[in-house]
């Protein structure tokens, strides 16, 4: 499946069990998020034809980067590789190492980097303002957020509150197909909330047809990821929690879903 915006098409390439890969396409040319598996990425690209100019890697973990060697030698051609300089140990050799507040050329457009760490110290997002997109992958997901592995609740909660402040219309182009776990978490948070209600109903709908629910729209995240709801009034009182801070209610809500 796959979105459009000006001149650039945006493909989600299922991988492995539950993960997502995305193609950034834009006259002939593509560049690759995160490598899970080698196979479909490889199948995707030679599908439609594209020369791949860059691979962008949002974390170390392996599902994101187990694909790589395959894919480079596979593909061949001069791909440059990009990634957090704060992972280059753990990360596969990069010819692009980035810090938050970095921006590069892509395709011809600006992509702004920004440090999301928590789940991995060093996660980076990328937001590519003229495809209307967000790479997102283990911070903020559909109806959810990655877990934290090596960071704090706090630095989670500061990095969701970046991603939520991007333009409401940004796709937020995430790591997995989570979704439908995450919904039955979510309306334990807020069982009334009304845009949460309808928004279950449709994952229950896109996921039966064996659709992806991924990606998503940040004003929809905004209005029902209960992950980036902790600082409202409604969901601190709803927990019992409306004395506590905004990251304290987040850490919470996180503690709750790693034991659902
Ligand atoms: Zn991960
Ligand atoms: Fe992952």
């Amino acid at each position: 499946m796959s979105f459009e915006h000006g001149s650039y098409e945006i493909v989600t390439v299922p991988c492995n069990f539950d993960n997502y890969a995305y193609l950034i396409i834009k006259d002939g040319e593509a560049a690759i998020v995160d490598v899970s598996e080698s196979a479909p990425i490889i199948r995707a690209v030679r599908d439609r034809g594209v020369s791949v100019t860059d691979i962008i890697l949002t974390h170390h973990h392996d599902d994101h980067i187990q694909g790589l060697d395959t894919v480079l030698g596979d593909l061949g051609g001069d791909i440059r590789v990009i990634g957090a300089n704060a992972d280059k140990h753990r990360l596969p050799k990069l010819d692009l190492a980035l810090e938050d507040g970095d921006s590069f050329v892509l395709l011809g457009s600006d992509v702004r980097t920004m440090d999301v760490s928590g789940h991995t110290i060093g996660h980076l997002a990328f937001h590519m303002p003229d495809a209307n997109a967000a790479f997102t992958a283990d911070s903020l997901m559909a109806l959810g957020c990655g877990r934290v592995f090596e960071g704090t609740t706090d630095q989670m909660w500061a990095s969701l509150s970046k991603l939520a402040a991007l333009p409401p219309e940004t796709m937020i182009c995430s790591g997995h197909e989570y979704t439908e776990v995450n919904a039955r978490f979510a309306i334990t948070i807020e069982p009334e909330n009304p845009d949460l209600l309808a928004r279950i109903e449709r994952i229950k709908v896109a996921r039966s047809n064996g659709q992806a629910t991924v990606p998503s729209i940040l004003s929809e995240e905004l209005a029902t990821n209960p992950f980036l709801r902790a600082h409202l009034a409604e969901v601190k009182s709803g927990l019992n929690m409306s004395d506590k801070s905004d990251a304290e209610v987040f850490g919470e809500i996180r503690r709750r879903k790693d034991s659902f």
